[in-house]
């Protein structure tokens, strides 16, 4: 019996908006509700256009009527991106009192099984909770990169953080390179 070999999934790192992005999928930190809100969520229906909102409601109107849950992920039209589709995750808000590791990482890990269910080979990720919801970077990143390299499965074979400022993107390329 052959062991198959395990999946290389390569780990980039670019400091941009992540709506600019080119790839298969484009991953959006939303909220429950995925009707929209601030940060990426707003830039990724003030540029993806209506379709990918008019999807969202479709969804709240079907699957998920109470809204997604945290730690969840599900896929829409990428609308007017230069994507295929945008997978919409929920991260946990940071709380001091509470560890909900878990399921910052099963945002990671649910984005990824969607990706590669869908057939993704490209996948771009924002630094999930780190910005309205509070989660502190460092460990944001630590989460982020140690869950894509565990769980990232073919077809994905890029996996693009897009960070949106040079202190992010120091922090993704210290955690990034401590993984060798
Ligand atoms: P959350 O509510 O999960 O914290 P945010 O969208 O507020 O999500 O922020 C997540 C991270 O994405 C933050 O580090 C924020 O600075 C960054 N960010 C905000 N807008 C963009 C964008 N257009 N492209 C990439 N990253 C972004």
């Amino acid at each position: 019996m052959s062991t198959p070999e395990p999946e290389a999934v390569t780990v980039t790192l670019v400091r941009g908006d992540i709506t600019r992005q080119s790839v298969d999928v484009i991953v959006n930190a939303a909220n429950s509700s995925l009707l929209g809100g601030g940060g990426v969520d707003g830039a990724v229906h003030r540029r993806g256009g209506p379709e990918i909102l008019a999807a969202c409601r479709e969804l709240r109107a079907s699957r998920y009527g109470k809204g997604l849950p945290t730690g969840r992920a599900v896929a829409t039209t990428a609308g007017r991106l230069d994507a295929r589709w945008v997978v919409h995750t929920v991260g946990p808000v940071w709380s001091r009192g509470e560890d909900r590791s878990e399921l910052l990482a099963s945002c990671y890990r649910e984005s990824l099984r969607e990706a590669a269910e869908l057939g993704a080979r490209t996948v771009a990720f924002p630094a999930i909770s780190t910005g309205i919801y509070g989660w502190p970077m460092d460990d944001g990143a630590r989460i982020a990169v140690r869950t894509v390299l565990a769980e990232a499965v073919a077809p994905v074979e890029e996996v693009r953080f897009v960070l949106f400022d040079a202190r992010a993107y120091a922090v993704f390329e210290e955690v990034l390179s401590a993984h060798g």
